[in-house]
């Protein structure tokens, strides 16, 4: 059995960065990947990450912004912390040789984003992410971070009430490895995967909040889930808010701009749930042409799009077939973000168990509340994954972590009994995931997505315990043991289905209209009952998703008093 003093699950952003900390704390630290880390969806991030960094601005202002794009709904402890902390965290990339696009005086370009009030979106070029994520695994090599490259998790372990490590498997073999660690962080992103039009990597199966779901950590939020308004029509594939930022404009079938009509003084930069719903209301009142309308960037000129936007350019070439130098590109809304994850405090400890910490997109520290603003999410990857690598070293060094905990060799048989089972089961007995899949997503991209109500949750809901009933008879075609991705994916798929339980239960539950998540038979947002979260976990018992509530953590700031929120 292996030993580390820190076991991090994902290695994008969020793992990378706390990775660095544990590393040059002198700690053992490893990090395990089902993918190679330069391919976690960090690295498709295009439009950049926030940060107060010109004189100018003010870091109480980003705080602002992002206490209201959430809706009020947002920990403000956690929010005033990210964006505090915001400028250091990109300066500390800016020093280890992240390649920030610059103006002529050297300093950092920003851009602007939705939903802000300054342009404050630190970018490279339009490949943001992929530039911080080659910054901090350069990093992981060079102070020799142990990287567990293509293992997949497939079980949080616990020693009574504490995290005790993990069960992977190398997918290279189908070997299953029992990690043992005193603190375990959890890194592996979201879970977009679950809508059938989504900008997500493959790989977005939210693994590891299902997880500590089933160890007893509560996830949260997860009824908020954000649809970006441009994904490409045909794939879904991202057009970055970036785009917007330069001045490209929203139009009709008839070339004609509306965003005057929903958001008179910010436009095609409100945020992205005003847009979204605006979007949807002209595609459905028969403005646009085949469920899309457009973004138009032709009136910002040929050089400044092959400078500043030269993958979107690419991207509308290739997967839409429209060179957007000379035309519209058709877009809609598309799945693109999960608020919710696993529930923690402003240090990343999860609320429900001891040496189990989150970070990324896979915790819920909810600095985006009900919505996230466009590149906050890089920023909050950073800034956290900062902080919980130092409280886990500080865990590790100075706290109960310093006691190693016990690993049990049933959970490592309990994985391998259930691996096998799967395998076992005849063909022709069971259903196939790719069928179980397609319908599960399709349902939730009809019914739980950009708009709400009681009638499309129970169809929603109908086609999770469809889902459910056909996994338990879950058969694949491919029973060898190397590089078996009809497993891994009938696995990624369980968790899928255990999150869009979740999901589909806290809509029903959150009875109001709040940031992405929006209600037809409830249309107004209800302080009275709903500044609150809505937490799930599974009940060992049953294996169903039980509901509960944890309060959202407020600071003494009158600016941040919930208002009606216009853009
Ligand atoms: C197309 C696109 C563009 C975006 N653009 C921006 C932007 O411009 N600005 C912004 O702020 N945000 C943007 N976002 C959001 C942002 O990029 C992500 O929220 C963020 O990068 C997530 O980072 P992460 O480290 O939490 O997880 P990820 O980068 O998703 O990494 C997850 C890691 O977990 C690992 N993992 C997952 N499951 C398992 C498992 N079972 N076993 C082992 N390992 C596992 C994966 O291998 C991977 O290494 C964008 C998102 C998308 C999809």
């Amino acid at each position: 059995m292996a030993q580390h003093d820190i076991l991090i699950v994902g290695a994008g952003l969020a793992g990378l960065r706390a990775a660095f900390e544990g590393v040059t704390a002198g700690l053992d630290t490893a990090v395990v990947s089902k993918i190679h880390p330069l391919r976690s969806h960090s690295c498709a991030a295009q439009g950049g990450v926030n940060a107060a960094i010109n004189p100018k601005d003010d870091w109480h202002d980003h705080a602002y912004d992002t206490v209201k794009g959430a809706d009020y709904v947002g920990d403000q402890d956690s929010i005033d912390m990210m964006c505090a902390e915001a400028p250091q965290a990109v300066l500390d990339l800016d020093a280890m040789g992240c390649p920030f696009s610059r103006e002529e005086d050297g300093t950092i370009s920003q851009r602007a984003f939705g939903g802000q009030n300054f342009p404050r979106t630190a970018y490279a070029a339009d490949r943001t992410g992929h530039a911080m994520l080659h910054t901090l695994w350069e990093q992981a090599i060079k102070y020799g971070v142990k990287i567990y490259d293509e293992y997949y998790l497939m079980k949080l372990t616990t020693d009574k009430d504490r995290a005790s490590g993990a069960i992977v498997m190398d997918i290279k073999d189908g070997k299953l490895h029992q990690i043992n660690a005193k603190a375990v962080c959890v890194a592996t992103g979201g879970y977009g995967r679950l809508f059938a039009s989504n900008t997500n990597a493959m790989t977005n199966t939210g693994d590891g909040i299902a997880h500590a779901m089933r160890a007893g950590a509560p996830a949260a939020d997860l009824e908020f889930v954000q649809f970006h308004p441009t994904g490409l029509k045909s794939s879904g594939i991202l057009i970055s808010e970036g785009v917007r930022g330069e001045g490209a404009y929203l139009v009709d079938k008839n070339g004609q701009r509306f965003m005057q009509k929903y958001a008179p003084n910010k436009l095609e930069l409100a945020s992205r749930d005003v847009v979204s719903r605006s979007m949807t209301l002209e595609i459905m009142a028969g403005n646009g042409v085949d469920g899309a309308v457009f973004l138009d960037v032709r009136h910002l000129g040929r050089e400044l799009i092959l400078e500043r936007l030269p993958q979107i350019r690419q991207l509308a070439i290739d997967f839409e077939g429209v060179d957007p130098i000379d035309e519209p590109i058709p877009v809609r809304p598309t799945c693109h973000y999960t608020m919710g994850g696993i529930r923690v405090n402003k240090l990343g400890q999860s609320i429900g168990l001891k040496g189990l910490f989150a970070a990324g997109e896979a915790a819920c520290v909810s600095v985006h509340g009900a919505n996230r603003l466009g590149a906050n999410s890089l920023l909050e990857t950073i800034v956290f994954g900062k902080i919980t690598g130092k409280d886990m070293v500080d865990f590790v060094k100075n706290r109960e972590g310093k006691e190693r905990p016990a690993s049990s060799p049933e959970d490592l048989a309990q994985v391998s009994r259930q691996i096998a089972e799967i395998k076992a089961r005849p063909v022709n007995e069971g259903v196939k995931q790719a069928v179980i899949r397609k319908e599960l997503t399709e349902a939730l991209q009809v019914d739980c997505s950009v708009f709400r109500d009681a009638q499309r949750l129970d169809r929603a809901w109908k086609a999770i315990e469809k889902a459910k009933a056909h996994y338990a008879r879950i058969v694949v075609d491919d029973k060898s043991d190397a590089f078996n991705t009809d497993v891994i994916t009938a696995l990624e798929l369980g968790n899928l289905i255990l999150l869009g339980e979740a999901t589909v239960k806290a809509a029903i539950e959150r009875t109001e209209s709040r940031g992405a998540h929006a209600r037809d038979d409830f249309p107004k947002r209800d302080d009275a009952n709903w500044i609150t979260h809505i937490t799930s976990v599974v009940d060992p018992q049953s294996g169903e998703v039980v509901l509960g509530r944890d309060a959202v953590r407020t600071v003494d700031n009158p600016a941040y008093a919930p208002q009606e929120r216009k853009y």
